[in-house]
Protein backbone atom coordinates (compact mmCIF):
# COMPACT_ATOMS: atom_id res chain seq x y z
CA UNK A 1 0.00 0.00 0.00
CA UNK A 2 1.18 3.53 -0.58
CA UNK A 3 1.93 5.45 1.54
CA UNK A 4 1.92 8.61 0.00
CA UNK A 5 -0.30 10.93 0.93
CA UNK A 6 -3.85 10.43 -1.68
CA UNK A 7 -5.18 13.38 -3.82
CA UNK A 8 -8.47 12.81 -5.43
CA UNK A 9 -8.57 15.10 -8.57
CA UNK A 10 -11.84 16.19 -10.54
CA UNK A 11 -11.38 15.79 -14.57
CA UNK A 12 -14.34 18.55 -15.96
CA UNK A 13 -12.76 21.98 -15.86
CA UNK A 14 -10.01 21.33 -13.79
CA UNK A 15 -7.85 19.04 -15.88
CA UNK A 16 -9.82 19.67 -19.05
CA UNK A 17 -10.97 22.68 -20.24
CA UNK A 18 -14.51 23.34 -21.73
CA UNK A 19 -14.98 20.69 -23.42
CA UNK A 20 -18.40 20.62 -23.33
CA UNK A 21 -18.87 24.55 -24.53
CA UNK A 22 -15.84 23.42 -27.67
CA UNK A 23 -19.09 20.70 -28.06
CA UNK A 24 -21.52 23.25 -27.85
CA UNK A 25 -20.20 25.69 -29.80
CA UNK A 26 -19.50 22.96 -32.93
CA UNK A 27 -22.74 21.44 -32.20
CA UNK A 28 -24.69 24.72 -32.75
CA UNK A 29 -22.10 26.34 -34.71
CA UNK A 30 -21.32 29.31 -31.91
CA UNK A 31 -18.24 31.11 -30.35
CA UNK A 32 -19.57 31.05 -26.72
CA UNK A 33 -17.06 31.46 -24.19
CA UNK A 34 -17.11 30.44 -20.34
CA UNK A 35 -17.45 33.90 -19.27
CA UNK A 36 -21.00 34.13 -21.21
CA UNK A 37 -22.80 31.77 -18.66
CA UNK A 38 -22.48 31.52 -14.88
CA UNK A 39 -24.58 28.07 -14.54
CA UNK A 40 -22.52 25.07 -14.63
CA UNK A 41 -24.88 23.31 -16.49
CA UNK A 42 -24.77 25.65 -19.27
CA UNK A 43 -27.21 24.73 -21.77
CA UNK A 44 -29.68 25.17 -19.95
CA UNK A 45 -29.55 28.76 -19.67
CA UNK A 46 -30.29 28.92 -23.67
CA UNK A 47 -31.57 25.20 -24.86
CA UNK A 48 -34.96 24.24 -24.47
CA UNK A 49 -36.12 20.78 -23.55
CA UNK A 50 -35.84 19.66 -27.42
CA UNK A 51 -32.56 21.41 -27.19
CA UNK A 52 -31.04 19.59 -24.65
CA UNK A 53 -32.03 16.15 -25.91
CA UNK A 54 -30.93 17.07 -29.43
CA UNK A 55 -26.85 18.16 -27.55
CA UNK A 56 -27.23 14.62 -25.34
CA UNK A 57 -27.47 12.75 -28.71
CA UNK A 58 -24.28 15.10 -30.11
CA UNK A 59 -22.68 14.29 -27.00
CA UNK A 60 -22.88 10.79 -26.98
CA UNK A 61 -22.14 10.91 -31.00
CA UNK A 62 -18.83 12.43 -30.42
CA UNK A 63 -15.81 12.26 -28.07
CA UNK A 64 -15.47 15.36 -26.91
CA UNK A 65 -12.13 14.20 -25.45
CA UNK A 66 -10.31 13.67 -28.37
CA UNK A 67 -8.15 16.38 -29.19
CA UNK A 68 -9.68 18.54 -25.95
CA UNK A 69 -7.84 21.32 -24.20
CA UNK A 70 -6.06 20.92 -21.19
CA UNK A 71 -6.48 23.35 -18.37
CA UNK A 72 -3.07 25.54 -18.11
CA UNK A 73 -0.32 23.54 -16.45
CA UNK A 74 -2.39 20.41 -15.45
CA UNK A 75 0.02 18.04 -17.08
CA UNK A 76 3.01 19.68 -15.84
CA UNK A 77 1.85 20.01 -11.89
CA UNK A 78 -0.03 16.40 -12.20
CA UNK A 79 3.46 14.72 -13.21
CA UNK A 80 5.26 16.33 -10.47
CA UNK A 81 2.61 15.68 -7.78
CA UNK A 82 2.57 12.19 -9.04
CA UNK A 83 6.07 12.19 -7.01
CA UNK A 84 4.51 13.24 -4.01
CA UNK A 85 0.81 12.26 -3.88
CA UNK A 86 -1.36 9.16 -4.30
CA UNK A 87 -3.41 10.57 -7.28
CA UNK A 88 -7.25 9.36 -7.45
CA UNK A 89 -9.15 10.39 -10.26
CA UNK A 90 -13.05 10.99 -9.64
CA UNK A 91 -15.14 12.60 -12.70
CA UNK A 92 -18.47 12.05 -13.57
CA UNK A 93 -19.70 10.71 -16.83
CA UNK A 94 -23.53 10.77 -16.23
CA UNK A 95 -24.59 13.50 -18.93
CA UNK A 96 -27.65 14.84 -18.02
CA UNK A 97 -30.99 14.17 -20.42
CA UNK A 98 -29.10 10.77 -21.58
CA UNK A 99 -28.64 9.23 -17.87
CA UNK A 100 -29.29 5.89 -19.22
CA UNK A 101 -27.42 5.80 -22.12
CA UNK A 102 -23.94 7.56 -21.22
CA UNK A 103 -22.06 4.34 -20.70
CA UNK A 104 -19.83 5.45 -23.56
CA UNK A 105 -18.80 8.50 -21.95
CA UNK A 106 -17.25 6.44 -19.14
CA UNK A 107 -15.24 4.50 -21.71
CA UNK A 108 -14.01 7.45 -23.63
CA UNK A 109 -13.06 9.26 -20.84
CA UNK A 110 -11.18 6.39 -19.53
CA UNK A 111 -9.46 5.90 -22.46
CA UNK A 112 -8.73 9.98 -22.33
CA UNK A 113 -7.30 9.59 -19.22
CA UNK A 114 -4.80 6.71 -20.01
CA UNK A 115 -3.53 8.39 -23.29
CA UNK A 116 -2.57 11.65 -21.88
CA UNK A 117 -1.58 11.05 -18.47
CA UNK A 118 0.53 7.78 -18.63
CA UNK A 119 1.63 8.25 -15.09
CA UNK A 120 -2.00 7.80 -13.47
CA UNK A 121 -2.89 4.24 -11.95
CA UNK A 122 -6.02 2.95 -14.28
CA UNK A 123 -7.13 0.85 -10.91
CA UNK A 124 -7.43 4.82 -9.53
CA UNK A 125 -9.50 5.97 -11.65
CA UNK A 126 -12.76 6.35 -10.14
CA UNK A 127 -15.95 7.70 -12.53
CA UNK A 128 -19.51 7.97 -11.33
CA UNK A 129 -22.43 10.25 -11.11
CA UNK A 130 -21.76 11.42 -7.75
CA UNK A 131 -17.99 13.04 -6.41
CA UNK A 132 -19.17 14.12 -2.81
CA UNK A 133 -19.00 10.32 -1.17
CA UNK A 134 -15.50 9.47 -1.20
CA UNK A 135 -13.18 10.15 1.90
CA UNK A 136 -9.96 8.61 3.05
CA UNK A 137 -7.85 11.51 0.73
CA UNK A 138 -5.58 14.28 2.08
CA UNK A 139 -6.55 16.74 -0.26
CA UNK A 140 -9.46 17.24 -3.05
CA UNK A 141 -9.42 19.67 -6.09
CA UNK A 142 -13.18 20.14 -7.50
CA UNK A 143 -14.55 23.24 -9.25
CA UNK A 144 -17.99 22.54 -7.70
CA UNK A 145 -18.28 23.62 -3.76
CA UNK A 146 -20.35 20.81 -3.22
CA UNK A 147 -18.27 17.65 -4.71
CA UNK A 148 -15.92 18.82 -1.92
CA UNK A 149 -16.09 16.34 1.10
CA UNK A 150 -16.09 17.42 4.18
CA UNK A 151 -14.13 14.94 5.96
CA UNK A 152 -11.08 15.84 3.72
CA UNK A 153 -8.56 18.29 5.52
CA UNK A 154 -7.56 19.90 2.39
CA UNK A 155 -10.12 21.01 -0.29
CA UNK A 156 -9.49 23.42 -2.96
CA UNK A 157 -12.44 24.71 -5.30
CA UNK A 158 -10.54 25.20 -8.65
CA UNK A 159 -11.76 28.83 -9.88
CA UNK A 160 -14.44 28.82 -12.87
CA UNK A 161 -16.39 31.08 -13.75
CA UNK A 162 -19.94 29.31 -12.25
CA UNK A 163 -17.92 29.82 -8.93
CA UNK A 164 -16.40 32.89 -9.10
CA UNK A 165 -18.90 34.53 -6.98
CA UNK A 166 -18.64 32.05 -3.74
CA UNK A 167 -17.18 34.09 -1.07
CA UNK A 168 -14.59 34.46 1.43
CA UNK A 169 -17.11 33.40 4.18
CA UNK A 170 -18.47 30.91 2.52
CA UNK A 171 -15.20 29.21 1.76
CA UNK A 172 -14.23 29.53 5.08
CA UNK A 173 -17.48 27.75 6.29
CA UNK A 174 -16.79 24.85 4.37
CA UNK A 175 -12.79 25.07 4.91
CA UNK A 176 -12.40 24.87 1.67
CA UNK A 177 -9.07 26.93 -0.11
CA UNK A 178 -9.61 28.80 -3.73
CA UNK A 179 -6.72 28.06 -5.90
CA UNK A 180 -6.78 29.76 -9.69
CA UNK A 181 -4.68 27.78 -10.95
CA UNK A 182 -2.63 24.54 -11.20
CA UNK A 183 0.41 26.32 -10.09
CA UNK A 184 -1.61 28.44 -7.61
CA UNK A 185 -2.42 24.48 -6.13
CA UNK A 186 0.95 22.82 -6.63
CA UNK A 187 2.46 25.77 -4.40
CA UNK A 188 0.01 25.62 -1.80
CA UNK A 189 0.50 21.58 -1.45
CA UNK A 190 4.11 22.25 -1.47
CA UNK A 191 3.94 24.42 1.98
CA UNK A 192 1.34 22.17 3.16
CA UNK A 193 3.85 18.65 2.67
CA UNK A 194 7.29 20.61 3.15
CA UNK A 195 6.10 24.33 4.81
CA UNK A 196 6.39 25.80 8.16
CA UNK A 197 3.97 24.11 11.12
CA UNK A 198 1.92 27.62 11.11
CA UNK A 199 1.46 26.59 7.17
CA UNK A 200 -0.26 23.25 7.76
CA UNK A 201 -3.06 24.76 9.88
CA UNK A 202 -6.29 24.99 7.97
CA UNK A 203 -6.76 28.64 6.20
CA UNK A 204 -8.17 30.57 3.52
CA UNK A 205 -4.98 31.67 1.88
MG1 LIG B 1 -15.56 19.67 -12.74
Amino acid sequence: MSEKPRILIDVDDVIVKNAFLAAFNKFKHTSYKEEDFTEYYFIKEILNERGKAKFAKYILKHDIYENCELMENAEGVMSVLSGLLDIYIASTCVFIGAERTSGVLFERKFNFLMKRFPFLDPNKVILTGIKNCFTGFKYQIDDRLENLHSDIPYKFLFTRNPNKDIGKETLKKYNVIRVDNWIEALDKILRIEFGKKEEKKHENV
